[in-house]
Parts: structure tokens; C-alpha cells; sequence
């Protein structure tokens, strides 16, 4: 017997008959003998729509008052799969985050989870319920609802995993696995058996929303086996795993992220002195504007450029910032582009491999995609292009690093 936790997202749980699916495969796993604990998604949209009525009171809602209201998706569908559990006659109970006491520091909107009490839920399970827990949310210190972030339920419900010492997290999707790169825009994108803990997180902060990087974080910190799977496909899943293995067949890359959400800043002809890149990041930094890519170019007449990229939606406010820096310094003009995209190979193949970056750079090139600037790491070279090219790099570099799927093997 086993205690497994099964996360759902939206989509399987966007309709009360897609609810009565869930209950149905839960039963299944119950009634082979498992202990099933179930974090439930809002239904698909639904929080979409709560923070657009929000949006509609004010551009910037109190993000107190919009955490009491988001985290209600969670709570309805948590309620109506306990319901559907009990019509067909398994006992079930549903918990909110606050019920269940998932501590969350108070940093609404995008909280962590600071420590779970388990005692509840083992007690529930011990009296032969299913234990049906709202992702997403938790309560802080004062008692007040928070919640986790965009696509937070997955780390609630790795999180939960961990706190039970549960034997396997299992993530129930509208895809059957993670691919080599997002099978929405790739048609030609290959289900992966096995992705290291170390590629996934790449992957999910460059952009692969399949699963919320804090629940790979959580997962590789606590040894939480974790497998992707389809909610209502038969199928082996991907499994997130902490071994590398060394085989021929190990492929340079194993997958493809990107990101729309990025946005490029430049300050033009700043003086070429030591302290520069503090002056300028200083107060974007203090100005709580996270900085992901920077460069600085050469020097010209003493005087140098400083780009940097942050999140779209701290454009404005890092823009502002950059503007009196500006002035301060007697720098020649500031310069934003929002139309930028970052593409990402991921692998940690790239350790054993000379050459990556440039049959990356190759692949873009014959495709006449310019590159306006460059990052790597160990295990990923990351590029910003025009987003215009977005898709189109994509599917380059899917086919250079030979990740495409055989001809009739594809979706
Ligand atoms: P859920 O609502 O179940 O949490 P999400 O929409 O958050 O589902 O995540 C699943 C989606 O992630 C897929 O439909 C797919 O479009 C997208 N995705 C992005 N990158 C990948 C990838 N590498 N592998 C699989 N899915 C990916
Ligand atoms: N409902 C939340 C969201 O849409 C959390 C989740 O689905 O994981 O982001
Ligand atoms: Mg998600």
C-alpha cells in the first residue's frame, strides 16, 4: 500500500463531467489499496476571470483583497470532487490550504510555503478518506489567505508530498508528459521518459510552464519522486529523476524553453567608469525589479551601452527608474523594447560537448534571426531574438539538435 499524492490542473478539472473522470480514476487507485491525497487546480479559466473582475476595480488591486478572492477557484472545485468521490461511494473529505495549515510567509501573491501540518490529513486518512486539498493557497502567521503564484498547485502538491512523506507526487495534465519542447507550438515534440531535477528547473525559469519551477525546487530539495502524466490517457508519464545517465544515446540537449514575458532596457552612452553597472542596477534593484540577462558592450570615446532584460510586467516601473538614472548620470538616451523573446536549450549533455552554443547560433543564422544578446550556464544557452521570430527559432533548433520525432510518431 501506498500514500500517493495526485495533483490535477484546470483542464481536468474545467467541467463537472471532467470532475467525475478525476473521482473515477481516484477510485481506481483506492481501491487497489493506495491512500490518496488530491490538490485540485481552479477550474480552467477561473482564475483567469477572477483577477480580470479585480482588474476592472482597480489597475493594481491590494493584493491582499486579490488572494481572498483568486484563491475561491481552488475552493469550489475542491468541494465538488469530494462530492463526486461520495456519489460514487468513496468517502472523502476537502480542505482549503488555511484548513489544512499550509503556512505561507505573507508575500501575497506569490507566497512560499513555510512548513505544512500534516497531522489532519494523516488522521483523515487513517478513518479511510481521500483527502482533497485546494493547491495554490496557503495562510500566513496572521491568518490571512495567500497564494502561491501563477500554476502554485503544483508545488502545493509537491510540497504536500514531502511534508507526508509521500511514495510518489504524481501531476495529472492535458499533456501526457514533458516534451522537448512546448507540443503546442512543436508539433514534431518527443515525450521524454526520464528529465534530471537539474534540466527541469532550467526548463521551468526559462519558460516551460508544465510544471512551477518553486515545485521542482521543493521536489528535488525534499527527494520527492515526481512523474508528469495525462489526467485521461493510459501512459508511463515523464518522471523527474536525480540520476544523470551516462548512455550513447544521451542527447547533447534534452529540451527547448522560451518565454515571452521578458522585456530589454538599454542606457545609451554612460560614462566608462568602475561602479556603472551598481549605479545603474542599485535602484532598479531597489526598486524590487528582478534583472535576468545584462550586457555591457566596449567602450567607445569613454563612454559605454548597459542592457538588461526584466520581467514585462516590471517594464514600466524599471523604465521610470532607468530614466532619472539617466539624467542623474548625464547618459545619452534610454532605450525599451518590449517585442523581445528568450529561447533556451537545456541539457546536461552540454557538460560533456564542445560546440553547443555555436550549432545554436548556426541553427538561428541560417534562419536570418538575429540575436541580441546571450547567456549560458553549465547545462543552457539562452538567447533574446525579435519575438516575431519566436516560433520559427523554436522549431530551428528543434530540428538542428535532432529532437524532432521520427515522421509519424509526431501529434
Ligand atoms: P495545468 O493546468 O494542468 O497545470 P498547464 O497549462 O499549467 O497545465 O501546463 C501544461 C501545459 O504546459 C501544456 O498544455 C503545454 O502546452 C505546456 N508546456 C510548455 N512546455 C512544455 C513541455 N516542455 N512539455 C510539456 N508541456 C509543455
Ligand atoms: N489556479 C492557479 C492558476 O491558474 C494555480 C494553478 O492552476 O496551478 O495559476
Ligand atoms: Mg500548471
Amino acid at each position: 500500500m501506498a500514500l500517493i499524492v495526485q495533483k490535477f490542473g484546470g483542464t481536468s478539472v474545467g467541467s463537472v463531467e471532467r470532475i467525475e473522470q478525476v473521482a473515477a480514476k481516484v477510485k481506481k487507485f483506492r481501491d487497489n489499496g493506495d491512500d490518496i491525497v488530491v490538490v485540485v487546480s481552479a477550474m480552467s479559466g477561473e482564475t483567469n476571470r477572477l483577477i480580470d473582475l479585480a482588474k476592472q476595480i482597480s489597475e493594481q488591486p491590494v493584493a491582499r483583497e486579490l488572494d481572498v478572492m483568486v484563491s475561491t477557484g481552488e475552493q469550489v472545485t475542491i468541494a465538488l470532487l469530494a462530492m463526486a468521490l461520495m456519489k460514487i461511494g468513496v468517502p472523502a473529505v476537502s480542505y482549503t490550504g488555511a484548513q489544512v495549515r499550509i503556512l505561507t510567509d505573507s508575500a501575497h501573491t506569490k507566497a512560499r510555503i513555510l512548513q505544512i501540518d500534516s497531522q489532519q490529513i494523516h488522521k483523515e486518512l487513517k478513518a479511510g478518506r481521500v483527502v482533497v486539498v485546494a493547491g495554490f493557497q496557503g495562510v500566513d502567521e496572521a491568518g490571512n489567505i495567500t497564494t502561491l503564484g501563477r500554476g502554485g498547485s503544483d508545488t502545493t502538491g509537491v510540497a504536500l508530498a514531502a511534508a507526508l512523506k509521500a511514495d510518489e507526487c504524481q501531476i495529472y495534465t492535458d499533456v501526457d508528459g514533458v516534451y522537448t519542447t512546448d507540443p503546442r507550438v512543436v508539433a514534431k515534440a518527443q515525450r521524454l521518459d526520464k528529465i534530471t531535477f537539474e534540466e527541469m528547473l532550467e526548463m521551468a525559469s526559462l519558460g516551460s510552464k508544465v510544471l512551477q519551477i518553486r515545485a521542482v525546487e521543493f521536489a528535488g530539495k525534499y527527494s520527492v519522486p515526481l512523474r508528469v502524466l495525462h489526467s485521461f490517457q493510459e501512459g508511463p508519464g515523464t518522471l523527474i529523476t536525480l540520476d544523470e545517465e551516462e548512455s550513447m544515446e544521451q542527447p547533447i540537449i534534452s529540451g527547448i524553453a522560451f518565454n515571452r514575458d521578458e522585456a530589454k532596457l538599454t542606457i545609451r552612452g554612460v560614462p566608462d567608469t568602475p561602479g556603472v553597472a551598481f549605479k545603474i542596477l542599485g535602484p532598479v534593484s531597489a526598486a524590487n525589479v528582478e534583472v535576468d540577462m545584462i550586457v555591457q558592450n566596449v567602450a567607445h570615446d569613454n563612454t559605454t551601452d548597459f542592457t538588461f532584460t526584466v520581467h514585462r510586467n516590471d517594464y514600466h516601473n524599471a523604465l521610470q527608474v532607468l530614466e532619472g538614472i539617466a539624467r542623474d548620470m548625464g547618459a545619452r538616451e534610454v532605450i525599451g523594447d518590449i517585442d523581445i523573446a528568450k529561447v533556451s536549450i537545456v541539457g546536461v549533455g552540454m557538460r560533456s560537448h564542445a560546440g553547443v552554443a555555436s550549432r545554436m547560433f548556426e541553427a538561428l543564422a541560417k534562419e536570418n534571426i538575429n540575436i541580441q544578446m546571450i547567456s549560458t550556464s553549465e547545462i543552457k544557452v539562452s538567447v533574446v531574438i525579435e519575438e516575431k521570430y519566436l516560433e520559427l527559432a523554436v522549431r530551428a533548433l528543434h530540428t538542428a539538435f535532432e529532437l524532432d520525432a521520427p515522421a509519424g510518431k509526431g501529434e
